[in-house]
């Protein structure tokens, strides 16, 4: 893990940013250090990064419409467009979306010829019933625990960029890292019921299949994933910037 640069080191912008040919920038460590390091960033140097190809460009006009990128023609952008409206919306139609997945059945269990149908809790029951006590640990943390502390994290995290806060900065950036980590196992649950539909097929004496809910569980995740990734970090960091 590399050191964090302290906060009474006397000039961390040069470390973070060596510059190769680039223009001179804003002496940094000329004026009142903010408590975490605050290096030039590339939108206080007036510059961009064209998304497709990667050139680096100087801002014409440094504010939020620089036109587009004179290589590939894409339409450049100093911040994800957008952002907060989208992570907003896409929050809030994962938290739509997890009534149903909760409230419909996720899956049919059929054990001996009788069949039941179970939403996700129920499910969770039956897996304990049938002493399956590690995979009904596995489904309530993935379905339940884990969507709804992503989306609450989330939520978190853009209504601070939102008010434009310079609280803890360090500590929102790890649980946005924290969120993009989660994302690799959110799909657990409906991996587990697509497994659990694969290889317990037994006929009549025992078959699992997937129902609604877990198309719901399935499109809450995927909503999620595009809300983590709609939401752009760099807005923790900007209003420390301009504070710099
Ligand atoms: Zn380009």
């Amino acid at each position: 893990m590399i050191a964090p640069t302290p906060a009474d080191r006397p000039n961390p912008g040069v470390a973070a940013t060596p510059p190769t040919s680039g223009p001179p920038g804003p002496a940094p460590g000329s004026e009142a250090l903010p408590p975490v390091p605050s290096p030039r960033t590339a939108l206080r140097l007036g510059l961009l990064v064209c998304p497709l190809c990667r050139a680096v460009l100087r801002s014409p006009t440094g504010d939020t419409n620089p036109g587009r990128c004179p290589r590939c023609q894409s339409s450049l952008h100093p911040r994800k467009v957008a952002s907060l409206e989208r992570t907003w919306a896409l929050i809030l139609t994962a938290l739509i979306l997890y009534i149903p997945a909760n409230l419909l059945p996720i899956m049919t269990v059929t054990r001996f010829g009788r069949s039941e149908t179970s939403t996700i809790l129920n499910g969770i029951q039956t897996l304990i019933t049938m002493g399956l006590w590690p995979l009904a640990a596995i489904v309530f943390f993935a379905s339940v625990v884990v969507p709804l502390l992503k989306l609450s994290v989330l939520a978190g995290l853009a209504f601070a960029a939102g008010r434009h806060s310079t609280w803890r900065p360090e500590e929102r950036a790890r649980l946005y890292r924290l969120v993009e980590s989660v994302g690799h196992w959110s799909m657990v649950d409906v991996f587990l019921v697509a497994i659990l539909a694969a290889v317990v097929d037994l006929g009549a004496i025992a078959a699992i299949e997937p129902e609604a809910g877990a198309t719901y569980f399935g499109a809450v995740v995927v909503v999620t994933l595009f809300a983590a990734h709609s939401f752009d970090p760099r807005l923790t960091w900007d209003p420390l910037g301009a504070e710099a």
